[in-house]
């Protein structure tokens, strides 16, 4: 028999969830009320897929990468709400430029004479950044892509939180933060990211995959910040 504590909570989620619905909604790009995303910023959701190559300055190492847009406006918005305000709800509208860059990645390590399967890999989110949202917000890019990613790296420690830091900083404390898991030599990957600033973190994975044997054939980003990103792109002539 329910009690009456049981019966109080439940009306209590009732309550909730009515005013849920009650709220207005506005569009996670421009604020428009209404619209989960209106047209114009879903209309701004196109890719522009450019080159780049980045540099391990540590290993000499290079990593090929393909991204689909810069982050700016209503962009930046978009990706904001759906990584730190649980708008889960826009991952298959940001998914389509993704899929653009991950195509290009895909048919460069094809050209270039891949064969056999390809693994989609994303960096792993921490624990406490999975407690917090509820859902790992590139693994949810990712499938709304079409794609499951595969875990072949783990994380090794705790670092401190990227957006705090410079460059350099952002490189060393990166550095050694992943693992590969056991029984990768050999395999075929590919890296994707939602957004990218100094590519440490798509370094650091690469780092730690070709450590445990595995080829990386390159990455495929979301959006990448342009006045962040300095010396360790190249782009090809
Ligand atoms: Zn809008």
């Amino acid at each position: 028999m329910t009690s009456l504590t049981d019966f109080i909570s439940s009306l209590k989620e009732h309550a909730a969830d009515a005013l849920a619905l009650a709220l207005p909604i506005s569009c996670a790009g421009c604020g428009m009320l209404d619209r989960n995303l209106c047209l114009s910023c879903r209309d701004s959701l196109v890719a522009t897929v450019q080159y780049r190559e980045l540099f391990d300055e540590t290993s000499l190492e290079r990593l090929p990468l393909w991204y689909a847009m810069e982050l700016a406006e209503p962009l930046s918005g978009i990706v904001h709400a759906f990584k730190d305000q649980g708008r889960t709800s826009v991952a298959k509208a940001l998914s389509e430029p993704l899929r653009v860059a991950m195509k290009a990645m895909y048919s460069q390590a094809r050209e270039a004479g891949v064969t056999g399967e390809i693994c989609w890999v994303v960096p792993p989110s921490s624990r406490a950044g999975f407690r917090q949202r509820g859902y790992s917000p590139i693994v949810e890019l990712v499938k709304a892509v079409g794609v499951t990613p595969t875990k072949l790296l783990r994380i090794t420690r705790t670092r401190a939180d990227q957006s705090t830091l410079g460059r350099m900083e952002r490189f060393h404390n990166m550095r050694g933060v992943y693992r590969a898991r056991d029984g990768i030599k050999g395999k075929n990957v590919i890296l994707v990211d939602d957004v990218m600033t100094t590519g440490a973190t798509m370094l650091e994975c690469a780092r730690a995959l070709r450590a445990g044997g595995a080829v990386v054939l390159g990455a495929a980003v979301l959006a990448y910040t342009p006045k962040n990103f300095q010396d360790t792109r190249r782009e090809i002539a």
